[in-house]
């Protein structure tokens, strides 16, 4: 129900609602081990660099003395060799060269006094990697080519101290053009079949190396969606060879029957704008171009207006509400929501790096209030460690216990959080008083396209289809969209 309180901004989402629901595949049904798909990530991008590119092999060493480093969001400022984390107002809140800090003079020698990047306005128009001056890293499949560019950076600085501005900043943007051919170099969707690039190579080898199997509880949610005159769905920029690799370790050989329809190689956001047709699929390669869908049925590529005729069609009526599950903003909450006008769903994997509060009363045994304490004084077993304690003054100990799902290990939780950038959410100095609003760029796309936001689907599996969740409204100063409570780093 809508909490009371200054952080209350009314309006709300209730899955029972719905006439169809939708799920991404990569990080949401399918729960990567981040360490391995990191590990295993940067191996390929920097053999590719070093190999093929003549790299010095320096950058292959030594990753874990980087891993402050890795972080969620961060924009590469490409001719000047900067890494920027950046605020909802388009300031330039930290800065490296490379991977070597900039001081707030280095960053207004750079960008100006007031320390606005000039790219903010082309980013928010289009949420998309619309040009080669700039890339943003929204994953943990692309960040580590961040990382492997910024080393390199490092090295060209240390190598030509003697050149000029201009022929160093020739020398970045090469830098990063080499590190994007490494990218897709691996993920080029054709590689799967053809067994080259590396990553596929390997993830093809031992699936559940990469992936968890979704929970028993997860399982019996997503059927649990499957009613009468409902849709459940699967739409997933992935194609089948590799989806389907992944589909049966997440929810074994019979993952059709978890969905009325499967479509693959979607290409989002390119899905809701661009009118690729669909095609239909046989033994893993698209055949036909298809117009009119079948229940039941795989397609690959394909676009929202076909999409919502086949869903029209089978529900009979038109105006359907669609609930859409992903963890990629830019390509799933963004489009899904500004486009089609979806139930957009965030899965975020920070929140539960974090820690999160109970205090929407949707996990029960942990009723917190909305500063996140625990009302009473009885304990959570498990949780002590967790715990901060408050004395009220009034000799009255309150307890503020975070949460994580017991899926994320720590070694995921060292990869994702970061010391050195500081949280995905937020960034501030000290630690406030009151509970903050978010204000990093990526924050504020989260509240205005995202109706709530929450750890996993694990958590969702537990929480009654109808409950009423308090979303965000579009905006990003009401942090009530995020549930089960809010994450660590907005709490005061
Ligand atoms: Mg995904």
């Amino acid at each position: 129900m809508a909490a009371k309180g200054s952080l209350t901004a009314k309006g709300s989402i209730n899955f029972q609602d719905y006439d169809a629901y939708g799920f991404d595949l990569d990080h949401t049904i399918a729960k990567y081990k981040l360490v391995t798909l990191f590990n295993v990530a940067y191996d390929c991008v920097t053999n590719f660099l070093v190999n093929e590119r003549d790299y010095d092999p320096c950058i292959k060493e030594d990753l874990l003395k980087y891993k402050d480093f890795i972080c969620k969001g961060l924009f590469l400022d490409v001719s000047k060799g900067n890494v920027i984390k950046l605020g909802n107002d388009g300031t330039i809140l930290k800065a490296t060269h490379g991977t070597h800090l900039m001081s707030r003079e280095d960053v207004q020698k750079v960008y100006g006094k007031d320390m606005q990047w000039e790219m903010t306005a082309t980013v928010r128009k289009h949420l998309r990697n619309t040009t080669s001056e700039y890339r943003f890293f929204e994953n943990y499949f692309d960040c580590p080519g961040l990382v492997a560019t910024a080393r390199i950076i490092d090295s060209i600085d240390q190598k030509n101290e003697s050149l000029d501005l201009a022929e160093k900043e020739k020398l970045y943007s090469k830098a990063w053009k080499d590190t994007l051919d490494s990218l897709h170099n691996m993920y080029s969707p054709k590689n799967f079949s053809a067994e080259k690039g590396g990553y596929f190579q390997i993830v093809r080898n031992d699936p559940s190396r990469f992936v968890e199997e979704c929970s028993a509880d997860i399982k019996r949610w997503l059927k649990s969606l499957q009613q009468p005159g409902k849709i459940v769905f699967l739409l997933t920029s992935s194609q089948i060879d590799y989806a389907e690799c992944l589909l049966e370790v997440c929810l074994g050989k019979e993952w059709q029957s978890y969905f009325d329809i499967s479509l693959f190689h979607g290409r989002k956001p390119g899905f809701f704008t661009d009118g690729n047709p669909f095609y239909a699929l046989e033994k893993e390669e698209e055949t036909e171009v298809v117009t009119e869908l079948q229940r039941n049925g795989c397609y690959s590529q394909g676009n929202i207006d076909d999409f919502n005729k086949f869903m029209a069609k089978e529900l009979g009526k038109e105006d359907l509400k669609v609930a859409y599950f992903g963890d990629n903003i830019c390509s799933d909450s963004y489009p899904s929501k500004h486009f089609a006008n979806w139930g957009t769903v965030l899965v975020l994997e920070e929140m539960d790096a974090e820690g999160y509060l109970c205090s929407d009363g949707t996990v029960p045994g942990h009723e917190q209030d909305a500063e996140g304490y625990l009302c009473s004084d009885g304990t959570v077993p498990g949780h002590e460690q967790d715990a901060e304690n408050e004395d009220t003054g009034r000799g009255v100990k309150r307890r503020k216990v975070l949460e994580h799902s017991s899926l994320v290990t720590q070694e995921e939780m060292d990869y994702m959080l970061t010391d050195f950038w500081g949280p995905f959410l937020v960034h501030r100095e000290g630690k406030p008083k009151a509970p903050v609003e978010m204000n990093t760029f990526w924050g504020d796309v989260i509240g205005k396209y995202s109706d709530i936001a929450v750890p996993s689907l694990e958590y969702l599996a537990g929480v009654p289809l109808d409950h009423e969740f308090d979303s965000f409204c579009g905006n990003p100063k009401n942090t009530l969209g995020f549930h089960p409570g809010r994450p660590s780093s907005l709490l005061p």
